[in-house]
């Protein structure tokens, strides 16, 4: 078995390790999570492998972006199990602050999000993009890389992302991965270990109701309000409890598309049991992420 990768807890020791490999020539990527690393996770990882010569990793679960009734207390921390799904690729630093080192006392100061962050998620989850905003912004300043790496599996947090870095001209580019699926199709999560085996089986109505109105857009269904119909139906059929939203947005402003001219994106947000879920796809000219 390899070497776990170095863990570094402070953000003068990170900042410093990073700068002296970008002064050194090289490119250095950074892959932010909140730990409880699956596959998904991994792809970003070698993503960031494939496109730069240093990589970090950051686990941090950061309390900010957690409303006060969801499951900050009960998030899955397994840095231990991390450090082993880690040691088998090249990871040259994880980053792993505890609160106080990201939040020390007297912390008042956070990063108002965009525009894209109004909807969606950030209606059923209040103050949920603001706490990623402005722990986003914190570890780049923690860790300056050229490159960071997200999933496409949080669209609208990506697009909030892009225009954050673009707005308050953070000078890192931000890169967009593919959503790495369980064979079954179920987007990995690391909120996924809190299904039963039954309503793991019922949380594969959201791939199945992406990949139906997928496959109708593909054949030439343009009118999104029937095909946001078909994806509500197929929700509700495969047994979900809750929808909070179902919808084909511009994949730029997320606003909501009555009718299919270019490139959209389908989201999808909706409980199985007490477990949120959210997934998405691609409508149009490119293929399904
Ligand atoms: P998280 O640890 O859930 O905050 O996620 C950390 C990063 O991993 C985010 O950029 C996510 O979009 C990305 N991610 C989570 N799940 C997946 C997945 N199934 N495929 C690809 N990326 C993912």
């Amino acid at each position: 078995m390899s070497a776990h990768p170095p863990v570094v807890h402070t953000v003068d020791a990170i900042r410093t390790l990073v700068m002296q490999a970008r002064a050194a020539g090289r490119r250095v990527g950074v892959v932010p999570t909140m730990g409880a690393l699956h596959a998904g996770h991994v792809s970003l990882v070698e993503a960031s492998n494939r496109e730069c010569d240093v990589t970090v990793v950051t686990i941090f679960v950061n309390p900010t972006q957690f409303g006060p009734k969801e499951d900050f207390a009960k998030y899955p921390r397994t840095l231990e199990a991390d450090l082993e799904r880690l040691a088998g690729h090249r990871v040259d630093a994880v980053f792993a602050p505890l609160n106080e080192e990201m939040y020390p006392a007297g912390f008042s100061t956070y990063v108002e999000p965009p525009q894209a962050a109004a909807l969606w998620d950030g209606v059923c989850r209040p103050g949920h993009f603001r706490g990623v905003v402005t722990v986003v912004l914190k570890l780049f300043q923690a860790v300056p890389a050229d490159a960071a790496f997200f999933g496409h599996k949080d669209y609208q947090q990506s697009v909030v992302i892009r225009r954050m870095v673009q707005d308050l001209n953070v000078p890192i580019e931000i890169r967009v991965m593919p959503t790495v699926r369980e064979p079954d199709g179920l987007a990995m999560s690391s909120r996924n270990v809190y299904l039963s085996p039954e309503e793991r089986q019922r949380a594969l109505a959201l791939s199945r109701s992406l990949h139906l109105i997928e496959q109708l857009a593909e054949q030439g269904e343009r009118d999104a309000v029937s095909l946001r119909q078909r994806m509500v139906a197929t929700l509700e059929a495969g047994g979900v409890d809750r929808i909070d939203y179902a919808t084909i947005v511009d994949p730029e402003t997320l606003v909501e598309l009555n009718e299919l001219t270019g490139p959209a994106v389908a989201l999808i947000a909706a409980h199985v049991g007490g477990t949120r879920l959210i997934d998405n796809c691609r409508l149009g000219p490119s293929s399904r992420k």
